[in-house]
């Protein structure tokens, strides 16, 4: 008998006689979850063609989870039953029901062979070790289109991704459109590629763009987390508004990559009406109770020559320049909770906060490395871990060798599936604190959708089984044999991907 082989291992498999078989695709009978059973049929249709889910008695069943139906009391949880004479999928929520659809697409995908469906008969009892599993796409440094960032999101909730973290703002360009603002998006949405004989390129998510994605995204159950970053990474809002920064510029909207000496002047008292409507339109744009503000990679020597900063630096009596941006840090979180949000930063903003102490609700995501995330819990913050060195930067390369796309490290399908969230020295409580994890993708070098799907996939799998599977049953012989037919699933998706080497 064949196995299920599916990513993320589901916490319970009890395996029965017999197969489910049907020929074509089996009827679904909704007693609840509809719109979750709508955007699974899509899903189908678009992998095996528009052919109708067939009239059989023996169809899906999906209905509302009562109390037989097992571990049901978390969030996402699910049981699907797979008999010979039909399947039943329970749950007690719609993320749930979502969920165990996916688990189920999963084998349609692999179960299907000439219009035959066959999936071995058994019981899955499923729910995940961690809320928050990320992925993160910067599209600044390049403009991803609707339609891929769509692909994507398709392709991520086939592995129960439950976070997609938009990066909209760099040095190389500003994706968000601010009514208050027009240049934000007029100018610093576009950059001169000096490298490519002078070309131009850019572009900007429309609010009708945006919406589209955040609907789209919600009805497979991610939340779309908009990030801004602030104060650094600030070259495409100097190239717009020249004025904020501390010398006046000239400024452009950067081509090169790196960390650039120009961020936002903390002196300017104009800087905080921008951050004022920025927030306004996050709020209004982005149902996510959380928004991400940077904070990482602040250079401090503008600030240092800056009457402006020089004056504010007296005023508020500061030590040292850093204590400024833990200064505007405050304030940030400060505006952000005023409308409902909860900030999150870059590790950075846990840095030089002992004369402005880190907000109580400021939730940490730690990218160099665990200690970050380690160091926010024992003081009672939240984290949610994505560290560098640790498998969870896709920009570094699958592996070891000058053919690979990627700059700066290695990080392979292995790392990524051993990472584990919790570090061992964290306390019982400071490990409830650990929201989960994620994986990133910068794209200085990653600049067409279909390079993106190479690096993501299918390290995404793996990152994915650390943060949804039980730390536990890890096992690395088995997860690489079920990777070997889950790839088999991502190429029907028709996602270019890494098949090399997993160490
Ligand atoms: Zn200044």
């Amino acid at each position: 008998m064949k196995a299920y082989t599916i990513i993320p291992k589901p916490r319970s498999i009890q395996y029965k006689q017999g197969n489910f078989k049907c020929t074509g695709i089996p009827q679904i009978n909704v007693s609840a979850f509809q719109q979750e059973a709508d955007v699974f049929i899509k899903q189908i249709q678009n992998t095996f063609g528009g052919q109708a889910f067939s009239e059989t008695t023996d169809g899906i069943t999906l209905m509302k989870a009562d109390n037989s139906f097992g571990d049901i009391h978390k969030a996402e949880s699910y049981r699907l039953e797979i008999l010979s004479g039909g399947i039943r999928l329970g749950a007690q929520t719609q993320t749930g029901a979502f969920r165990g659809l996916q688990t189920l697409r999963q084998l349609f995908l692999s179960g299907y062979q000439n219009g035959e469906l066959s999936i071995p008969c058994g019981i899955i009892e499923d729910f995940p070790r961690f809320s928050w599993r990320g992925l993160m796409l910067d599209c600044s440094r390049y403009f991803y289109s609707v339609e891929f960032i769509k692909k994507l999101l398709d392709a991520l909730s086939l592995q129960h991704i439950s976070i997609f973290h938009w990066h909209l703002t760099d040095d190389q360009g500003w994706r968000l459109p601010v009514k208050q603002y027009p240049l934000l998006t007029e100018i610093g949405s576009r950059r001169n590629e000096h490298r490519l004989w002078g070309s131009v390129t850019g572009g900007f998510y429309t609010e009708e763009e945006i919406r589209d994605i955040v609907s789209y995204a919600a009805q497979r159950h991610i939340e779309v987390v908009p990030e801004v970053d602030l104060p650094g990474h600030a070259s495409s809002i100097l190239a717009a508004y020249p004025g904020l920064g501390c010398t006046g510029g000239p400024y452009r909207v950067e081509d090169r990559y790196g960390v650039f000496e120009d961020v936002l002047c903390a002196g300017n008292d104009g800087i905080f009406p921008l951050f004022e409507a920025i927030f306004d339109t996050l709020a209004e744009l982005f149902p996510s109770k959380y928004v991400h503000i940077g904070g990482d990679e602040v250079r401090f020597n503008r600030w240092k020559e800056c009457p402006r900063c020089n004056k504010r630096f007296t005023e508020l009596g500061l030590d040292n320049y850093a204590q400024m941006q833990s200064w505007i840090t405050v304030r940030l979180a400060q505006m952000l909770r005023d409308r409902g949000r909860i900030t999150i930063g870059w590790d950075e903003v846990l840095e030089n906060t002992g004369k402005f102490p880190l907000p109580e609700n400021v939730v940490v995501m730690s990218w160099r490395a665990q200690q970050g995330g380690a160091h926010a819990v024992s003081i009672g913050r939240r984290t949610i871990m994505s560290p560098q060195n640790e498998g969870c930067y896709l920009d570094y390369r699958h592996i070891d060798t000058p053919e690979e796309i990627g700059r700066l490290g290695i990080g392979t399908i292995f790392k990524g599936y051993y990472m584990n969230p919790i570090t061992p020295q964290m306390s019982k409580d400071e490990a409830s604190l650990v929201m989960g994890g994620q994986a990133n993708l910068w794209s200085e070098v990653i600049y067409a959708g279909k390079i993106a799907e190479y690096m993501i996939f299918p390290r995404i799998c793996g990152i994915a089984e650390a943060l949804w599977s039980d730390e536990k049953t890890k096992d690395i012989e088995d997860f690489s044999k079920r990777l070997a037919v889950h790839q088999d699933r991502l190429d029907r998706l028709e996602l270019l991907q890494y098949r090399g080497a997993i160490q």
